[in-house]
């Protein structure tokens, strides 16, 4: 019979639960049974009064993309009159900027445009590596990497080989959204699977890039889902380490925002879409109990909004995410979200909850 308390006592312990234990305490635990028990793993595996930040800059290469997910409202098909390719003019200014305000690291990411070819994305690895060698490049989630494995007929470890030659450092854990299936199919039927996913993640790790592991929440799912997808998470965090690479890095789940895309439109009862914040934090208590394997958790300000990443601190989160300077894939589905945070608002937020903010590189080391 199982017991809500004793699962998070022994997971408090850093016992691994089962996936079936971990779908009885999702609706079975308190939320503040789960803010407890994540809040002493998350004290364990990092220091307590340090949450850590990140500055950097989100830049959408391209906003072409043939793959129609229904939560997508920042995607331009082919040919259309708003659709564009970055030149490299205006991500050098946007490069030296974020070098300006004290960032490390550019995310770099963008739709699956039909006409690029390997060659394309090898120059511009190239080309930021040699004019900024200061800024770290976590460039090309896996839906993208397999849009040129597809482009090139070649394996994604062919591919991801050939970029880090040319400067990749890491892999953003965009796309993953869902990595079951049951609901990939339903709002992005044309997007790889979670099979696929995982596996070009697996690839990336045993090449020792820099990556992260993503979720989102809101889809109409059940928890059954979501807990389907922590493991799908978990079991490669396991077979990376066990092969001696370094895995995903850090984990962030954030909550869909629909009220500007198709899905929003389409949905009969769009009462089932998005998550408020006691979900949100329980999804994240939730991870962090289950996903003791990853180090980091990440809160989510985009999305939930300032308060509520202050309180994700004391359900698993030890760090406060990035500046992003810019955001367009999250950004264009919501009218809540903010769009620019200055380092010292996430300073002062840190501190008023009640911890030392503390930069950070990509690989979670301090910087300042
Ligand atoms: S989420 Fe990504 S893959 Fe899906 S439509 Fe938008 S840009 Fe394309």
């Amino acid at each position: 019979m199982l017991n809500t308390q004793k699962i998070l006592d022994r997971a408090v312990l850093g016992e691994q639960i089962s996936e079936e234990e971990c779908n009885f305490i999702y609706r079975g635990a308190s939320l503040g049974q789960l803010a407890s028990a994540a809040d002493s793993i998350r004290k364990r595996l990092n220091p307590a009064e340090t949450v850590t930040y990140l500055i950097d800059r989100n830049i959408n290469y391209t906003n072409v993309c043939d793959t129609a997910c229904k939560f997508c409202a920042f995607y331009r098909p082919y040919g259309h009159k708003e659709s564009y390719i970055l030149s490299r003019e205006i991500l050098a200014q946007k490069i030296e900027e974020t070098l300006e305000i004290g960032g490390t690291r550019i995310l770099m990411q963008g739709g699956h445009h039909p006409d690029l070819r390997l060659d394309w994305y090898q120059d511009l690895l190239t080309w930021i590596r040699e004019k900024y060698p200061k800024i770290q490049t976590d460039c090309f989630s896996p839906s993208e990497i397999d849009n040129i494995c597809q482009i090139e007929n070649k394996s994604a470890y062919y591919v991801l080989s050939a970029l880090k030659d040319a400067g990749l450092m890491g892999l953003p854990g965009g796309g993953a959204e869902l990595l079951d299936d049951r609901i990939r199919s339903r709002v992005s039927p044309k997007k790889i699977s979670g099979e696929r996913w995982i596996e070009i993640m697996d690839a990336a790790h045993s090449l020792k890039l820099a990556t992260s592991a993503s979720m989102v929440i809101g889809f109409g799912e059940k928890d059954e889902n979501r807990v389907r997808h922590l493991t799908m998470l978990r079991d490669q965090q396991k077979k990376a380490k066990e092969r001696g690479d370094f895995g995903f890095i850090a984990f962030i789940a954030w909550t869909l925002q629909h009220e500007q895309t198709a899905l929003g439109r389409q949905s009969i009862n769009r009462g089932l879409l998005g998550s408020g914040a006691n979900e949100y934090l329980r999804n994240l208590a939730i991870s962090r109990i289950y996903l003791q394997n990853i180090t980091h958790m990440q809160s989510s300000w985009p999305t939930q909004g300032y308060k509520v990443a202050q309180v994700a601190l004391e359900f698993g989160a030890d760090d406060f995410g990035s500046t992003m300077m810019e955001e367009n894939v999250v950004s264009q589905a919501s009218t809540k979200t903010q769009q620019k945070v200055q380092v010292e608002e996430i300073l002062s937020l840190v501190q008023e909850a009640g911890f030392q903010p503390r930069q950070r590189n990509t690989w979670y080391q301090i910087v300042a």
